[in-house]
């Protein structure tokens, strides 16, 4: 059975990667993809944890020999999405959850046009200028220029099958678990899922 692929896009500062967290424990069987970035790591983040860190000229290497599924630049920095970190999750049965931006996204549903696409706004932006000051890991030219980006990303929104507003954290989260049961809940993937009690109830 291949595993169901979840996308999760946003504009920056909006909260996604605390969401995305706080989802991953707790949700059973619901892999991250680690992606490549050419950024340097802000404090606190460890190589192989949250990003592979890559120098850009391997980086650059590494988009010529066809490692990347995705990759995009975003705010200068490369990042991309390595084919081993998903296929052979996907093919095992696992499910796995991108957070990537919107251009990775629109790449991903040419190649995966299944996957569960999902956006993630702000309540304002007042609150997203907020968020991401607060963040303290940025300069304030960097936080101006994801400020100015971010009105761009979030006009993205039309091309995701899910919208979802980060006012109230728990919410948004259980908005989020729902679309996750949900997707595992249809027909086609309980047939595989509930394979023994199926034959069990139908023999
Ligand atoms: P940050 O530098 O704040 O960790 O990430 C900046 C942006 O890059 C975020 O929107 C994040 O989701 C996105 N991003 C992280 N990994 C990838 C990736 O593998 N591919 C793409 N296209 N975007 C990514």
């Amino acid at each position: 059975m291949a595993g169901l692929l979840f996308v999760v896009a946003a504009a920056s500062g909006t909260g996604k990667t605390s969401l995305v967290k706080a989802l991953l424990e707790q949700t059973k069987d619901l892999t991250l993809s680690i992606s490549h970035t050419t950024r340097t790591s802000r404090p606190g983040e460890v190589d192989g944890v949250h990003y592979h860190f890559t120098p850009k000229d391997r980086f650059v290497e590494m988009i010529c020999d066809g490692y990347f599924v995705e990759h995009a630049e975003v705010f200068s920095n490369y990042y991309g999405t390595s084919h081993t970190g998903i296929t052979s999750q996907l093919e095992q049965g696992h499910d796995v959850l991108l957070e990537i931006d919107w251009q990775g996204a629109e790449q991903v549903r040419k190649i995966f046009p299944n996957s569960i696409q999902i956006f993630i706004i702000p309540p304002s932006l007042a609150a997203l200028r907020q968020r991401l000051s607060c963040r303290g890991q940025d300069s304030a030219e960097v936080i101006e220029t994801r400020l100015s980006g971010a009105v761009e990303e979030m006009r993205q929104h039309v091309s995701f099958d899910y919208l979802i507003v980060n006012d109230e954290f728990y919410d948004a989260l259980l908005d989020l678990q729902s679309i996750i049961r949900a997707a595992r809940l249809t027909e086609s993937q309980q047939v595989v899922r509930q394979q023994d009690l199926l034959i069990g109830l139908l023999n």
